[in-house]
């Protein structure tokens, strides 16, 4: 087995959850069956900063359509202890969504919180559809009712990293997604 240098980061890892073939098979999937959905539409697809970056980057190749592409950076204030919850806009879209078809590009659904809301903001704007794509999902968590239109894989109540997806903004450029060892939490 091939030396692990002190500042891999693939040494923090301690399970493999959906691999870098598994995330592509997803893309792939995804791709095709948004180039079939989407045909003939005002496409704009918009990427849900900073997590979905990687599976945006990947996902808009997959897609054979002529689109329009975008970024939204919101955040999260909603917990189980929160009913209400809170999402705030941190930076918003800096094209118009109005009577085109908006494909919202997400890393992982959890509460579906930041989904609900963003699905009524896309509404509230004059929209002639919206539908939902992420990488991952995790059904025991949901608060909100969502509807995704298209999932990569479903995991398990785990917190994950790679692939875009961040522990303390480290983490993202893992080639697949995972599960941290422990004693990295507590550094
Ligand atoms: P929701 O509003 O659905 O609860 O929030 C979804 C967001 O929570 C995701 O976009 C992501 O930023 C964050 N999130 C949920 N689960 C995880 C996880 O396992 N790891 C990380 N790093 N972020 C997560």
């Amino acid at each position: 087995m091939a030396e692990t240098r002190v500042d891999s980061i693939e040494r923090d890892v301690a399970e493999v959850l959906v691999s870098k073939e598994e995330i592509m098979a997803a893309v792939e999937r995804i791709g095709k069956a948004v180039t079939e959905d989407f045909r003939g539409e005002s496409l704009i697809v918009i990427g849900i900063l900073k997590g979905a970056f990687a599976f945006m980057a990947d996902l808009i190749q997959a897609i054979d359509l002529p689109m329009e592409i975008d970024f939204m950076d919101v955040s999260s204030y909603g917990t189980s202890t929160t009913s209400s919850g809170e999402v705030r806009i941190l930076k918003d879209l800096s094209t118009t969504v109005e009577g085109k078809s908006v494909l919202i590009v997400e890393d992982i659904v959890d509460t579906g919180l930041t989904l609900s809301y963003l699905t009524k903001v896309m509404e509230s704007r004059g929209v002639k559809k919206v539908a939902i794509a992420t990488l991952l999902t995790k059904p025991s968590r949901r608060e909100r009712a969502v509807n995704v239109d298209y999932v990569g894989y479903e995991v398990a109540d785990k917190f994950v990293v790679g692939y875009g997806i961040d522990f303390a903004e480290k983490y993202r450029n893992l080639p697949y997604v995972g599960v941290l060892k422990p004693e990295v939490y507590e550094k």
